[in-house]
């Protein structure tokens, strides 16, 4: 029997009903395309498999892709690898040259998640849905509104490109060996009237670390470098990066890449 590997964030879902919602969730359907990130010992894997022709499992540890490989069920395929380094894009243009919807999904291992959403915003024009099990704080923050203490880089970054919606709320007890923290699952689908070029998201990227360079100081010390090219309102001087609504910053980076 396979023993979880901590380095791996490996926690095991264990709780059918849990387990039945988000595969629910995910909507498995035949001509979708659907890879999922660290199958593990296949909570997800094997309730999507019913449902799909095919579906793509990508894993670092080796003894699982072992495992998979040992399986050898139908319509599987097997990709040993580091999902930050994975080229998400390239997979989901072979995908679609099918046609088909693409989907990215799974209980992500939490010592990664941050840089992994960051990762995957590069393939968002292709990927049609993307439904993860992350860390409960980490889901907050993605979906925390201006005004609010959770409203971060993290929020910004990932609303300017996603809707998103926190779905469920997962105890530790619904994993073995259960993790210290809450989960939550995120659906996240990338905005229809997102219309940023690769400029002007270079220029929000710029903006963003910078009004949040310093939480508690205000954009008049946080934003003195482009202060002038955006004119910013007196509110805005003393307003703080937390303030500030996702629509504005985009607006911003329009000015500043223009
Ligand atoms: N999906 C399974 C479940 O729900 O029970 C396992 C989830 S476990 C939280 C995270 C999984 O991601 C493990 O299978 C782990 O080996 C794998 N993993 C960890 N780091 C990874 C990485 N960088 N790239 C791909 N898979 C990774």
């Amino acid at each position: 029997m396979h023993r979880a590997r901590k380095r791996f964030g490996q926690n095991f879902l264990q709780d059918d009903g849990i387990i039945y919602s988000i595969v629910a969730l995910i909507n498995p359907g035949p001509d979708m395309h659907v890879i999922e990130i660290g199958p593990g010992l296949g909570a997800l894997t094997i309730p999507l498999l019913r449902n799909l022709d095919e579906l793509d499992l990508l894993e670092i540890d080796r003894d699982l892709v072992a495992y998979w490989n040992q399986k050898n069920l139908n319509g599987l395929t097997v990709i040993e690898g580091d999902a930050l380094k994975f080229d998400f894009l390239d997979w989901a243009k072979s995908r679609s040259e099918k046609n088909g919807f693409c989907k990215v999904v799974g209980n992500l291992p939490y010592n990664i998640s941050s840089p992994l959403l960051f990762h995957l915003v590069s393939a968002a024009s292709e990927i049609d849905e993307q439904v993860f099990m992350l860390q409960a704080e980490v889901v907050e923050r993605m979906v925390a509104k201006a005004g609010s203490s959770d409203f971060s880089r993290l929020s910004v970054m990932l609303q300017a490109r996603y809707d998103m919606e926190l779905v469920l709320e997962v105890p530790p007890e619904a994993f073995d060996p259960q993790p210290k923290v809450n989960s939550a699952v995120v659906r996240m689908i990338p905005r229809q009237d997102f219309d940023l070029s690769n400029t002007q998201w270079s220029a929000l990227e710029q903006v963003v670390a910078s009004a949040f360079s310093q939480r508690r100081k205000m954009l008049r010390t946080n934003l003195q470098a482009f202060a002038e090219r955006l004119s910013l309102t007196e509110l805005e001087l003393k307003a703080r990066a937390q303030d500030i609504a996702v629509e504005r910053y985009i607006e911003w980076a329009k000015v500043l890449a223009a």
